[in-house]
């Protein structure tokens, strides 16, 4: 196969001094002249070949592709700078027929209807330059020179007359000038990074403005992107030749004008010069087949893979900021050793993959914290973006955020947080009570190992969460006990209630009282480590969420980052009903009453 496939390529290549005098399009010529004069893209040339084989045993990954595009007008006069109506009419035509989204698409004939392809590439206007800054996706050179000429590439070049190109693997590159000799030409792959685009003329491009019948419907670019796509002309540049495309009929030679169908050649049952590919009058012209979008594909996924994840399109800044210090509440803080735990969130329409995260406690030097991950548009997420070694006293911390995907921020006003907060030397403890339907018979406390009562709380809340956070010294044990004043406990006979303290709950019945000793809390024989527990998962629709501790809050976010369900259950368990949304993965995060923060996968079917 390697070798049948050089051959016909270098027949090919050869044959292109055969090929016709006419002027709708120049660039098998000026890929034959390239690969006469260098052996090394020759080489390459071939190998794109073979890769494309290759691949087309593969299947596509992505739906749609979106490649950016820049308009690089190029004028001497005026006349030649076209208007911004007209360059966007050309990308909306490019979007049509690449999309087979053209109102005359209905003028494809019946025996070519099935074969007839959505290419699935769309075309975008690029929002950032090469170096970040803001463009409208148009750029606009006066030039001294007359008028472009096919083997000319002083268009590609600043010094010469022309427009330096844009990363032509991050950038669909269109350039719009004076073409003297032809309508348009465009690059192949496997050309010289430095010219490869596509140039149209003035006069041939989009459908209003300077253009002219019958090339006035935008075709030549549309044309002229299929080449840049790895397309060859359907008549394969010889007589009956070879496009490489299997559902294209092979056909003598190109079309002019808008024949009758079906016109026969070789041994086809009719021309298909219906296609893009062919040279026939705009209005003539309808139509991609599924080869070539096979064709295409295979070069997105290979030669031109770059510029598939090319960010050109998206706007060069993005919105952060800190919406919450997690580590301090209530202004204190238990403990000698801080994790400094914000919750990072995205406020730009695009998905956010690094940030500089920069904290400053008390008049100590700033430490910035550099952030690296996906963070989709809408989302949150919590960041330990330090630790450090403190002692009693008061504090102030200062956190911020900045240079999202390296990028500058759109808004300043929600990147920066501040908190004072005191420092208690000790343990902290978390300590949760649910009660029964009768909170006022319950109270609890806490007394030393000198009998001494340090905290204590009583008359609480019924059936809900009565929530204390305790700071106790290290240098002595502690007791906790929880009372009842009708000698029933909190569970079960009047209600289901529990408490937990940090990590460990402790359910069951007890009468008057039951006691904890704190310093030997994770000793304890029903202690239960927390859990989340999903069951059914996948499931059509009901999943139920069960925890060890208290769920205190369940959010729900799709792929896209954006939050479809938030409760605050304050239970142990939560059944919830996504039958209404999409099949698919979705993001469950869990905050426990403890603090402690997980996220599931969950999957709906
Ligand atoms: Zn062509």
């Amino acid at each position: 196969m390697k070798s049948m496939l050089k051959g016909i390529l270098l027949l090919f290549f050869l044959s292109f001094n055969l090929a016709f005098g006419q002027n709708r399009c120049g660039t098998s010529d000026r890929l034959s002249r390239q690969l006469e004069h260098n052996s090394k893209q020759h080489a390459y040339h071939m190998q794109l070949e073979e890769e494309i084989i290759k691949w087309k045993g593969n299947k596509k990954t992505s739906s749609i592709i979106n490649i950016p595009v820049v308009f690089h007008v190029v004028y001497k006069n005026t006349i030649e700078n076209i208007s911004e109506a007209q360059i966007l009419s050309q990308l909306t035509i490019l979007n049509e027929d690449f999309r087979r989204q053209n109102n005359d698409q209905i003028n494809t004939p019946s025996d070519f209807i099935s074969i007839a392809a959505d290419t699935e590439i769309n075309f975008c206007l690029a929002q950032r330059t090469p170096n970040n800054d803001t463009t409208n996706g148009i750029t606009r050179t006066e030039t001294t020179v007359n008028s472009f000429s096919l083997y000319d590439d002083r268009i590609f070049y600043d010094s010469l007359g022309g427009k330096n190109i844009w990363n032509s693997e991050l950038y669909l590159n269109i350039y719009i000038c004076d073409l003297s000799s032809v309508l348009g030409f465009a690059a192949f792959p496997s050309s010289n990074q430095n010219i490869n685009g596509v140039v149209i003329d003035f006069e041939s491009f989009g459908n209003t403005g300077t253009a002219i019948s019958p090339y006035h419907k935008g075709r030549t670019c549309t044309h002229e992107v299929g080449h840049w796509l790895n397309l060859m002309h359907v008549w394969g540049d010889t007589i009956c030749g070879n496009d490489f495309v299997y559902d294209t009929p092979t056909q003598e030679s190109s079309n002019y004008g808008c024949p009758a169908h079906p016109s026969p050649s070789c041994t086809n049952n009719g021309d298909m010069f219906q296609n893009y590919m062919d040279y026939t009058n705009d209005a003539c012209m309808n139509m991609f087949t599924i080869g070539q979008k096979t064709r295409m594909q295979a070069t997105l996924a290979t030669a031109r893979q770059n510029i598939v994840s090319s960010k050109a399109c998206q706007i060069p800044y993005e919105d952060i900021g800190i919406t919450e210090i997690l580590s301090i509440s209530n202004n204190s803080f238990c403990g000698n050793q801080l994790n400094i735990e914000v919750e990072l969130s995205n406020f730009s329409a695009n998905e956010v993959n690094s940030a500089v995260i920069t904290y400053k406690i008390n008049n100590l030097p700033s430490v910035n914290y550099q952030w690296n991950g996906n963070l989709a548009s809408g989302s949150s997420t919590n960041v330990i973006i330090g630790t450090e070694a403190i002692t009693m006293g008061s504090y102030e911390l200062s956190i911020y955020s900045s240079s999202p995907n390296g990028f500058d921020d759109l808004d300043l006003n929600n990147d920066t947080l501040e908190i004072f907060f005191d420092v208690i030397e000790g343990y902290a403890y978390n300590i949760g009570i649910i009660t029964d339907n009768y909170g006022d018979e319950v109270s609890w406390e806490i007394i030393n190992q000198n009998n001494i009562e340090i905290a204590s709380g009583n008359n609480l809340t019924s059936n809900s969460l009565n929530e204390y956070e305790i700071c106790l010294e290290y240098d002595s044990c502690y007791i906790f006990t929880i009372y009842d004043s009708y000698n029933d406990g909190i569970c079960c006979d009047f209600g289901n209630g529990f408490f937990s303290i940090n990590d460990v709950v402790f359910t069951g019945s007890y009468n008057d009282s039951f006691s904890i000793d704190l310093c030997d809390l994770t000793n304890y024989s029903d202690k239960i480590i927390q859990t989340t527990n999903i069951y059914p998962n996948p499931s059509s629709g009901n999943f139920v969420f069960l925890s060890k501790t208290l769920i205190s809050q369940l959010k729900i976010y799709d792929l896209n980052g954006k939050m479809i369900l938030n409760k605050e259950p304050m239970s142990k368990s939560i059944e919830i009903d996504l039958t209404s949304f999409k099949s698919g993965f979705y993001a469950a995060h869990i905050k426990n009453i403890n603090g402690n923060y997980s996220i599931h996968k969950i999957l709906k079917q």
